[in-house]
């Protein structure tokens, strides 16, 4: 494949939501559009498992998900922070949850992937796995196409949506390589079980899924947590370290996911799993985004590529603000085809797409979570005083009961925190998150 004319309206580079967003809207609206992929199939490449935030997707394909590879609506939200010994939950459910138009389903990659690219396919994308784009080609100073090998694809327009690490963006010049502290490593396993294995150990009834968040101590007092959500028939678990953290501390991720799995309180959700997979990726911090550029005369960068993900400590996101800026990349092209125009100025409109929507408005908002999130105590001190405190309301031994003011004075002793901390904290937190 070599030429000097135009072989496609637009080159969609990577095929996970991102990308598949993207080509589907485009060739929606008419355009030619190529979707390459380096996995053997898309989604073989990305880390399966995670919760899919589920309004983008229904606009863009209503009733998706009757025919897409879901997993299980969730119905079931809690956020457990651990101690060595002991947990302290928030839980919550709602039956509202599990009805249609739903909020969210868990999702396995390797699937959905391969379902979104099929739709993007049938919508007339030509998709072409199996194929790593080498670099952007620039021609007077703007994206004309990619090299993959020996061979050069042609087009106005090249969307990157190649993730995290994006080398195309790097390459054309609109965002630096990751420092650490702008990405975290998420180490994740899939653990096969039953299906009514994984029904009666969740509370769940029929296809209803829970996703279950993890503070303290699984981190070993660093910024992070971990998950874990149900499939159909087995259980996505893992972790999310920031990587100057990890770095820093010397630990290991597979280390600290072993540990995480042993925990005696996770560990019994998970007894007699098989181990199906094994992986490791990095996510973007919220905030990294903030400081990239998103577009370029011929290129626009769209998902963990453009830095768009959040994580706030209670929920990991991005494949919904994936799908979103696809989307947005999308309608700008749109527009650019239409006024044959792909300069950087027209391309700007993807910009202001973002900037009304959810996905720059979200990221806004969350952009003082990292921030927020490395305060160390949040990891330690703060699971140690709400297990001592509940620990002091509901153990008895036998001794004459207080006051739940000195119970929670003792428990804030015991556990280091002090009440202008405690204040401090509460205040950034109502900020931040
Ligand atoms: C452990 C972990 C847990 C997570 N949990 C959640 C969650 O619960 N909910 C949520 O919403 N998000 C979650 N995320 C984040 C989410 O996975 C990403 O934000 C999302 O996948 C971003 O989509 P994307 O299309 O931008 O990039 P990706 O999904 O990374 O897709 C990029 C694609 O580009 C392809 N590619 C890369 N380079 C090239 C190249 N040179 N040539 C051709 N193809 C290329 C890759 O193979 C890949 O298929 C999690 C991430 C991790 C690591």
């Amino acid at each position: 494949m070599t030429g000097t004319t135009e072989d496609f309206d637009a080159i969609v580079v990577g095929a996970g939501p991102a990308g598949c967003a993207a080509a589907y809207r485009m060739s929606m609206a008419g355009l030619s559009v190529v979707l390459i992929e380096r996995g053997e199939t898309p989604g073989s490449k990305n880390l399966s498992g995670g919760v899919l935030y589920s309004a983008v997707l229904n606009e863009l394909i209503p009733g998706f998900y009757e025919t897409a590879p879901v997993e299980r609506p969730i119905t079931r939200h809690t956020t457990t922070f651990l101690t060595k010994e002991a947990s302290c939950s928030l839980d919550y459910r709602s039956a509202g949850l599990g009805a249609p138009p739903y909020n969210a389903f868990s999702v396995l990659r390797a699937k959905f992937d391969e379902w979104f690219a099929g739709v993007a396919e049938q919508a007339g994308a030509f998709v072409m796995p199996g194929i790593r784009v080498d670099e952007p080609v620039v021609e007077n100073g703007a994206v004309v196409g990619v090299r993959a090998g020996d061979d050069v694809l042609r087009a106005p327009v090249v969307v990157a949506a190649d993730g995290a690490n994006s080398f195309l963006a790097q390459a054309a010049g609109l965002r630096p390589r990751n420092a650490p502290k702008d990405v975290a490593l998420g180490v994740k396993a899939i653990i096969r079980l039953p299906r009514h294995t994984i029904e009666n150990r969740f509370g769940l009834v029929g296809d209803e899924g829970a996703a279950c968040s993890f503070d303290g101590e699984v981190t070993a007092g660093m910024m992070g947590g971990g998950f874990l959500y149900t499939n159909i028939d087995s259980l996505s678990v893992g972790l999310v370290v920031r990587l100057d953290d990890l770095i820093e501390s010397g630990a290991k991720a597979s280390q600290l996911l072993a540990d995480f799995l042993d925990h005696p309180l996770v560990q019994p959700l998970l007894r007699d799993g098989e181990l199906a997979e094994y992986g490791a990726h990095l996510v973007p911090e919220s905030g990294s985004a903030m400081t990239h550029r998103l577009f370029t005369d011929g290129m626009v960068v769209a998902g963990d590529a453009a830095g768009f993900a959040i994580n706030s400590g209670l929920v990991v996101r991005g494949m919904d603000l994936a799908i979103g800026s696809g989307v947005c990349a999308a309608d700008a092209i749109i527009q650019a085809k239409t006024l044959g125009d792909f300069s950087a100025h027209s391309l700007s409109a993807y910009q202001d797409r973002l900037e009304d929507g959810f996905v720059l408005k979200d990221l806004h908002t969350y952009a003082r979570a990292p921030h927020f999130l490395d305060r160390h105590q949040l990891y330690s001190t703060y699971p140690e005083f709400l297990t001592q405190l509940l620990h002091g309301i509901f153990a008895t031994d036998g001794t004459p009961r207080q006051h739940l003011v000195t119970v929670a004075r003792r428990a804030m002793n015991d556990s280091g925190l002090r009440m202008s901390a405690l204040m401090g904290d509460a205040v950034a937190a109502g900020r931040s998150l």
